[in-house]
């Protein structure tokens, strides 16, 4: 699985912190969260349990 595949809630906080640019882009206007992890992203590819918010 390369990077670019890799789901925010398996980012570490090194990934965090070397991609912040990346995450901004990815949690602004979030449209979806993780079930799982808690976490709220943009597109549901980002997350591996996503759920939309607006339900
Ligand atoms: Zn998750």
């Amino acid at each position: 699985m390369g990077k670019d595949s890799k789901t925010l809630c398996k980012w570490d906080k090194d990934e965090i912190k070397d991609n912040l640019k990346e995450l901004k882009k990815i949690v602004a206007e979030p449209r979806y969260v993780c079930k799982k992890c808690g976490r709220a992203a943009k597109k549901e590819e980002h997350l591996c349990k996503p759920e939309p918010l607006d339900k």
